[in-house]
């Protein structure tokens, strides 16, 4: 029998991004707040994620500018990749970051309970034989890497990506199964410091969820750094063998390598959490809610990953937040999922907010949508970098703008002015008319409104 432990307004299962966000909304609301993490606050994306993945790529492309160094008149040589250095400059990211993660917690009062945490009723968790009761309770469990059937994973030769994160060396070659976001960055970091990389993909282009232009142009890339990849291609087996892996696929081709990564996507972590013998519905382990976040248990909210859609960072902070103003009555507008960018940071970058083109095709129907790619060689920036890539622009016609595609060196940081267009619904002349600074990358997308707007700058009209 667990003992009866103290009460809160809100107790959260879970300290990723969407639970450690609920965590500090809600106690900066004057709500008292029980964090339950079985490993460390920050989750996947602080610890196994976003952060240490983004590190490796910085170093991947610190790589490839002492490698490509001569092309800019500069004399530098790769001597080589030191695993172990570049191992502590991406941990120690992730150090400081968590360290200041606890310093936010500790300092908003929030009480973090160390443990594996069970649902055990509709308003309680429970920790390590203590019950905790919520006014509100927040599911954020998060999610974890999936495996294919009879794909077994055993951390030393076929990894997911929480190994991949940990290698001591440089793998010689290495075959990567998936080539969605996950897939990509690592076969892009792993080629940068100097790996034979093949992806293997069932699906018929690379980054499949983005428009198909990207795929393409992130495809001619590939093959340009000498990334292989065999699209249309499903997995059937692999087999562990002296040195390495022998990977078969269906058409009976078969790829030798040190490692195989398994970057399939990942699934919701819920069980043996008791959701569903609390009798929280669920659709194959992810957690129903509607659109104010909340299942079908009253007072019980799910945030993250562990709901279905997109799985990344910045949509957990945006759920947990939007769950701690709701529970403390301000009702927050619900969150507009088609309005989350995306980026995946392979090299060249790809990013992308709204709908694709194929989307507002089904949407607006096929005289319904205007498209524009403007051709980052009209960039001066970019022409700067020796980067190729584009702007694509989807529109509704006479309508706003209402999906926009780029591919190219640093197009990751041009999202946050291009989610601005899509989510406040901006039409080409409203873009056009400001004034980008010369020379950057966003003038890019002040090139392409121009453009759409029909006044063309650097660009054939
Ligand atoms: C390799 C990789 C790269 C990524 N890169 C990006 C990126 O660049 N940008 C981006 O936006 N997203 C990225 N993501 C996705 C991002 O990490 C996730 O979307 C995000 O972490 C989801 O947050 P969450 O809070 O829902 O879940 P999680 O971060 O998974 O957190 C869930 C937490 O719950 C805890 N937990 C689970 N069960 C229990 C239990 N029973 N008791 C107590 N605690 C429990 C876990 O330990 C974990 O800390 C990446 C993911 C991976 C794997």
């Amino acid at each position: 029998m667990a003992d009866s432990g103290e009460s809160f307004d809100v107790v959260i299962l879970g300290g990723g991004s969407g639970g450690y966000a609920c965590a500090l909304r809600a106690a900066e609301l004057g709500l008292s707040v029980a964090l339950v993490e079985k490993d460390k606050v920050g989750g996947t994306c602080l610890h196994r994620g976003c952060i240490p993945t983004k590190a490796l790529l910085h170093a991947a492309e610190v790589a490839d500018a002492a490698r490509d160094a001569g092309q800019f008149g500069i004399k530098a040589t790769l001597d080589g990749v030191d695993m172990s250095a570049l191992n502590s400059y991406k941990d120690g990211v992730v150090a400081r970051l968590y360290k200041g993660l606890q310093g936010l917690i500790k300092g908003r009062k929030v009480t973090v309970l160390a443990g594996h945490g069970r649902l055990v009723a509709p308003d309680t968790v429970e920790v390590a034989g203590r019950r905790y009761v919520g006014r509100h309770v927040v599911l954020a469990s998060g999610s974890v890497a999936k495996s294919l059937p009879g794909l077994e994973v055993d951390g030393q030769r076929v990894l997911t990506s929480d190994e991949a994160l940990r290698l001591e060396t440089v793998p010689d070659r290495v075959v990567v199964l998936g080539g969605g976001v996950i897939g990509v960055e690592f076969a892009s970091a792993w080629r940068s410091l100097g790996a034979d990389v093949t992806i293997i993909e069932a699906l018929p282009r690379l980054v499949a969820a983005e428009d198909p232009a990207s795929s393409k142009a992130v495809e001619r890339a590939f093959r340009k750094r000498g990334i292989a990849f065999k699209t249309g291609t499903p997995f059937r087996s692999v087999e562990k063998i002296d040195d390495g892996v022998k990977v078969t696929v269906e058409s009976g081709d078969i790829f030798e390598a040190d490692l195989l990564l398994v970057a399939v996507g990942r699934g919701p972590a819920s069980q043996d959490l008791g959701y569903d013998d609390v009798g929280v519905a669920m659709d194959r382990g992810y957690v129903l809610t509607d659109e104010r976040l909340r299942t079908n248990l009253p007072n019980v909210y799910a945030v993250g990953d562990l709901v279905p859609g997109m799985q990344l960072a910045h949509r957990g902070f945006a759920h947990g937040i939007f769950v701690a103003e709701d529970i403390a009555g301000l009702s927050p507008t619900p969150i507009n999922e088609s309005g989350i960018p995306r980026v995946t940071y392979c090299d060249p970058e790809v990013a992308s907010v709204g709908l694709t083109e194929d989307a507002a095709n089904e949407r607006f129907g096929d005289d319904g949508v205007e498209t524009l790619t403007y051709d980052l060689a009209g960039n001066g920036k970019s022409q700067i970098l020796k980067t190729a890539g584009f702007v694509k622009l989807v529109r509704q016609v006479d309508g706003p703008v209402v999906g926009v595609h780029m591919v190219g060196a640093r197009v990751g940081e041009l999202v946050g002015e291009a989610e601005l267009i899509v989510n406040w619904d901006a039409f080409p002349d409203d873009v056009a008319s400001l004034i980008h600074m010369h020379p950057t990358q966003s003038e890019a997308l002040g090139e392409a409104h121009l453009a759409l707007a029909g006044k063309p700058l650097h660009a054939h009209s």
